[in-house]
């Protein structure tokens, strides 16, 4: 029996790929800040990687967390991905930087990209601007993950018009179910509106701490709101992962042996058979 109470599912072991691409676009969302958005995009990308896909990591944050918790500094960068969303002369591969991690590349963001909510609201076809910018990616990369800002404001929504799937972390917390509608309502008029094909792969249960009653009725009721959308693998609350953000890398290269690395390479397994491209 798995942490959610189901029966936990074979999952095949990944096979070597011999070409790359076209990409499944991933958004990670939840308008609520604290969640595991960023920590999720980055040791699911890593696991990935580690897994022989080709991974590209979009920061969409203004935070800029994302590449923090990669090694880049955001006040540094001069371009970021605000320039190829509103500049008309920077090219997506100018703003694309390695990551410490073999196969995994990241778009950064800074605090531009704070001017963009505002600023795409003026824009032709403003909900489909990140699309379009990703659109040629696809075909260098297998996965591409999306960081989300804790909104659902233009650039949240310009994600989900982006992306072929949505992950959902949820922190096992009081409150966790709170919100939820919304995120559902906003996923569904973005589905009716601006992208038809938007599926939502799974809810991730994440700070799970097995040794709280607390932490397993929440997953419990989670499990019984969502069923089977609900991704067997649940990470748990450790240290290890705030961290893996000073050292700036990810944890299945900074604590290689951890649960929290393994957590994270069963979710890229489940990821890939749930994406039926693994
Ligand atoms: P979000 O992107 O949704 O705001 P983060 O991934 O940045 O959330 O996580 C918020 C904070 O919680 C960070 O300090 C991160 O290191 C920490 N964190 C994330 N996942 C876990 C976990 N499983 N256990 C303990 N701390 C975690
Ligand atoms: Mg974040």
């Amino acid at each position: 029996m798995g942490p959610t109470g189901r029966p936990f599912p074979d999952l095949p072991e990944p096979k070597p790929l011999s070409s790359h691409g076209p990409a499944t676009i991933i958004a990670m969302c939840n308008q609520k800040g604290g969640v595991g958005k960023t920590t999720t995009t980055i040791n699911l990308g890593a696991a990935l990687a580690e897994a022989g896909r080709r991974v590209l990591l979009v920061d969409f944050d203004p935070q800029g967390s994302l590449s923090v918790g990669l090694g880049v500094n955001p006040h540094t960068l001069e371009l970021s991905v605000y320039n190829v969303l509103l500049g008309r002369d920077t090219g997506v591969d100018e703003i694309i930087t390695d990551t410490g991690v073999d196969g995994m590349d990241l778009l950064p963001s800074n605090i531009d990209l704070s001017a963009a909510e505002v600023q795409l609201v003026s824009e032709v076809a403003r909900e489909t601007i990140l699309g379009r910018v990703l659109a040629p990616l696809r075909a260098e990369y297998d996965f591409i993950l999306i960081d989300c800002a804790p909104s659902l404001g233009l650039l949240t929504i310009n994600a989900l018009t982006a992306a072929d799937q949505v992950i959902m972390p949820l922190e096992c917390e009081f409150f966790a179910l709170r919100g939820i509608a919304l995120l559902t309502d906003t996923i569904e008029k973005v589905q009716d509106r601006l992208n038809p094909n938007l599926e939502v792969l799974g809810i991730l249960g994440t700070m799970y701490d097995p040794r709280t009653l607390h932490s397993r009725e929440v997953l419990e009721r989670v499990v019984q709101a969502f069923g089977d959308d609900v991704f067997h693998t649940v990470i748990r609350r450790t240290v290890k992962f705030p961290e893996t953000t000073v050292a700036g890398e990810p944890i299945t290269t900074y604590a290689t042996t951890s649960p929290g690395a393994k957590a994270y390479r069963t979710l890229a397994r489940e990821v890939m058979a749930r994406c039926r491209v693994g």
